[in-house]
């Protein structure tokens, strides 16, 4: 079988379906519009030898001789090589839905989707059906997409009796649209604007998403956030169940909703709520989102830099306690930042811009508030020194919450956490050493 993977991917879901193709004896091409220069560390740590190499480009003819078409989910949907497969009826997919195709029969699956909390959540959801396991002392919760990396890698090892928790995005779901995927629990957290670059529309980027409750049963739950007056109202044949808050050890009210969401898809799946208690205890969260990286005196330093929506800037500034102190800006998705620009110039003591939206975010923070201290800074250095200069004096927390995408500025949201991080903590080292 001739399989060619496009798109080697930051989460790990090229290098898993390449890996897993190989293994099985199929004949891999992977080609990717990065250099291999780009592309050397995944290359690395990629592990096997596909057959052939395209890249730094594509060439059509690995589309249209293929048996199979594998894109990454960052690849536009009608990129015009995947629409030229398809018009000779080449089969293009994703990891993910080969994944959830080549699952074992009796493993409960759930699928978290939502414009914000995504990972948060099924960090949480993983962590209960952990727990559950452990009680159960049988079986296995896995953790896929974004965040959790690729399954398809990994199915070796998944056996019936085991969990697993989809995080989907919306890029996802409009490969999976057309496999019609399900899960047992679907999980919708929210649904706000965002990533209209991609989808073009408000209605395009919804339909994407209520793809998720398209194909769920009768027997299957779609949990559903019942603050979202949008998402609460969505068509499914699946039993609705709408969350709330509960109680959580994370800050902010936008946690106390993701751990409803994550306790009530965990209940559908049997989970008892000393399961879903527990789980909240251990559950594991990836970096970057509301991470105290250093303190030095009484200056503390929060990287939030998943923060790539305006509407989690708003759930980092209604977190933290004041006094704050923003970093925010990068690149622009076409959000519409009015509102959290207004927050900031209600409950920020400085906010600090850098990037293409800066200039942006400055004026409508200075519309909300003319007397705001806030300045556009073009990049991450000048606006932590900026902040930090404001901070000194009495304390208080400078938060790295862009609300934009990192892509302008740097390779990811990672780096640019790690970017602050680094700033943080040299800071923190030279004033221990005065
Ligand atoms: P996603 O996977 O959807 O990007 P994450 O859980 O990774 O969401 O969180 C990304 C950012 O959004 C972080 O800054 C986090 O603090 C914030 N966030 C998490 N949950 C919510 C929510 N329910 N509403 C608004 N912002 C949220």
């Amino acid at each position: 079988m001739n399989v060619t993977v496009m798109g080697l991917g930051v989460h790990g879901g090229g290098a898993g379906a390449v890996r897993s193709f190989c293994r099985r004896g199929a004949r891999v091409t992977l080609t990717d519009r990065r250099t291999e220069q780009e592309l050397a560390e995944p290359l690395a740590a990629l592990g096997c030898e596909p057959a052939v190499f395209k890249l730094g480009g594509h060439d059509p003819a690995d589309f249209l001789n293929a048996d199979l078409v594998v894109a990454s989910p960052a690849v536009p949907y009608r990129h015009e090589f995947l629409e030229a497969a398809r018009s000779v009826g080449v089969p293009v997919t994703t990891e993910l839905a080969v994944a959830a195709a080549a699952l074992p029969a009796n493993v409960a699956t759930a699928a978290v989707t939502g414009s914000n909390g995504k990972s948060t959540t099924c960090a949480l959801l993983h962590a209960m059906l952990t727990a559950r396991h452990a009680r159960l002392g049988r079986g296995a919760a896995w953790l896929a997409g974004n965040g959790g990396g690729s399954l398809l890698d990994r199915m070796d090892d998944v056996r019936p009796g085991d969990a697993v928790v989809w995080e989907v995005s919306s890029f996802q779901l409009e490969y999976l649209a057309e496999v019609q995927f399900r899960a047992d629990a679907a999980v919708v957290t929210n649904f706000a604007p965002n990533h209209l670059d991609w989808h073009g529309t408000l209605a395009a980027y919804r339909s994407a998403k209520q793809a998720l409750l398209e194909h769920l049963r009768p027997a299957d739950t779609a949990v559903l956030n019942a603050a979202d007056l949008d998402v609460r109202t969505w068509p499914t044949a699946a039993r609705r169940v709408l969350f709330e808050t509960r109680i959580c050890p994370l800050p902010g009210v936008h946690n106390a909703q993701n751990a409803a969401a994550a306790e009530a898809a965990a209940l559908a799946l049997d989970c008892t709520a000393a399961d879903a208690e527990a789980g909240l205890k251990t559950a594991v969260l990836p970096p970057h989102r509301l991470h105290c990286v250093a303190e030095r005196g009484r200056v503390r330093f929060v990287d939030d830099s998943a923060a790539t929506t305006p509407e989690s800037v708003i759930a980092a500034l209604e977190a933290l306690p004041a006094p704050l102190f923003l970093i925010a800006g990068g690149a622009d998705k076409g959000a519409d930042l009015s509102a959290a620009a207004a927050a900031i110039a209600a409950r920020t003591a400085g906010a600090y811009f850098l990037g293409t939206t800066g200039p942006r975010w400055r004026e409508l923070t200075l519309a909300a508030n003319p007397r705001h201290p806030a300045i556009h800074c073009g990049d991450l250095p000048a606006a932590f020194a900026a902040a930090l200069t404001a901070a000194e004096p009495t304390g208080g927390t400078v938060l790295l919450s862009p609300g934009c995408s990192s892509l302008d500025q740097f390779a990811s949201f990672e780096a640019r956490g790690a970017a602050f991080a680094a700033l943080a903590g040299s800071y923190s080292a030279s004033s221990s050493r005065e």
